[in-house]
């Protein structure tokens, strides 16, 4: 369990209980409210994240009348899925809605050995990292508790059937639209039913969540006693270039975005390494001379337990930049295995869908719409 959850304040939604973004005890009060006994807080809670339920009528190891009652002040699914688009290499994206009509996306990444789950933590967002079509959306407005963890629900419904089981080794990553850490109550407290046993079971161990550098929530972070992965987003070895492609830089400059990490990193746990999220843009931060001051930046800062992510641009209108040539990447990749510095690349993923990172900006591509029930 995550220990810093510090309210247990329940979700209200137009009025109604959403129960997925209970945790176990809040259930346990909510039941109890209702004059009901504490088990039936277990049978909600396995149904809704074991069994991933999405209607009150599918629970029926519950009496009716008490499903009837719960419909009255309760509900399960607030997102629907407007649209579903299947990438040629296999990404899926799916386009979700909230109540209040916000939109969410969610990707869905196979892969042989472990699938990866992308979700969102807010719609929209309010940074404006300028390589970023999500920047474009500004923030809608935070995701709820429960509205994190049913992103996550629907995918798994969608690729392996509802009720299936959570095939073990699906990885999260909290990369999609939104900064991760200005939702950071709601998403801690997402991550800790997500990783309820009796739930869906998805271990922090198997999350990591991406910052662009909200430097207090990296200590805070740090200070979880069972957190997941932390990956960093870098883009730029000095402040000059940094403030341009990622204003928050100007809030929290290199510096004591560095001071942090160093804090962080001294949290790791045996063997586990944090990572540096560096967005590759042809001629604008991938020269061998900005890879040097990188591996520099690192040194200064005495920084070891790191690996370097190196993404490639995915281009999309209206941004104006260009992914670097694999020939640069390859040579900013051999400055920084020269200063002894770990780096590799992550392969771009559902382009032809808009799902890459950074390409999340609620698109609707009419001549690829699948809806999923
Ligand atoms: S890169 Fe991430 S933090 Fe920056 S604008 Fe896009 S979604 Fe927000």
């Amino acid at each position: 369990m995550f220990l810093c959850v510090k309210s247990a304040k329940i979700a209200v939604m137009s009025e109604k209980i959403h129960l997925q973004g209970l945790t176990k005890d809040e259930l346990i009060e909510f039941v109890a409210a209702h004059g009901e006994p504490k088990y039936r807080a277990k049978q909600i809670f396995s149904a809704l994240h074991a069994r991933r339920v999405r209607e009150f009528d599918e629970i029926t190891d519950l009496p009716k009348a008490f499903r009837e009652k719960l419909g009255a002040v309760a509900q399960t699914s607030t997102l629907r899925v407007e649209s579903r688009y299947i990438s040629e290499d296999g990404t899926r994206r799916f386009l979700m809605k909230t109540h209040d009509n916000f939109p969410v996306e969610a990707v869905f990444l196979p892969s042989e050995s472990r699938d990866t789950i992308c979700f969102s933590s807010q719609s929209g967002c309010p940074l404006k990292c300028d390589f970023c079509l999500t920047a474009k959306l500004g923030l809608l407005r935070n995701l709820t508790t429960g509205e994190i963890i049913e992103q996550i629900i629907i995918v798994l419904n969608d690729v392996y059937g509802v009720a299936g089981e959570t095939p073990h080794g699906t990885n999260l990553v909290a990369m999609g639209a939104g900064e991760p850490f200005l939702n950071f109550e709601n998403l801690i407290k997402a991550l800790n039913i997500m990783s309820e046993k009796d739930g869906l079971f998805i271990v922090p161990n198997r999350v990591t969540v991406s910052t662009a550098g909200i430097v207090p929530k990296i200590y805070e972070f740090a200070d979880l006693e069972n957190r997941p992965h932390l990956a960093i987003s870098l883009s730029a070895p000095n402040n000059e270039l940094r403030d341009k492609l990622m204003p928050i830089n100007k809030r929290w400059d290199l510096d004591e975005l560095f001071t942090a990490a160093k804090t962080f990193e001294k949290s790791l746990r045996r063997g586990e390494r944090f990572t540096f999220e560096y967005v590759m843009l042809g001629g604008v931060n991938d020269s061998e001379k900005d890879a040097q001051d990188l591996a520099d930046l690192l040194n200064k800062h005495d920084l070891r337990r790191v690996k370097i992510n190196i993404i490639p641009h995915n281009p999309a209108e209206p941004l104006e930049y260009k992914p670097s040539a694999p020939e640069q990447i390859e040579r900013f990749q051999q400055v920084l295995a020269k200063n002894g510095i770990d780096s590799y690349q992550r392969r771009p993923r559902g382009r032809d869908i808009y799902a890459a990172c950074g390409q999340l900006a609620a698109k609707t591509q009419p001549n690829l719409v699948q809806i999923v029930r």
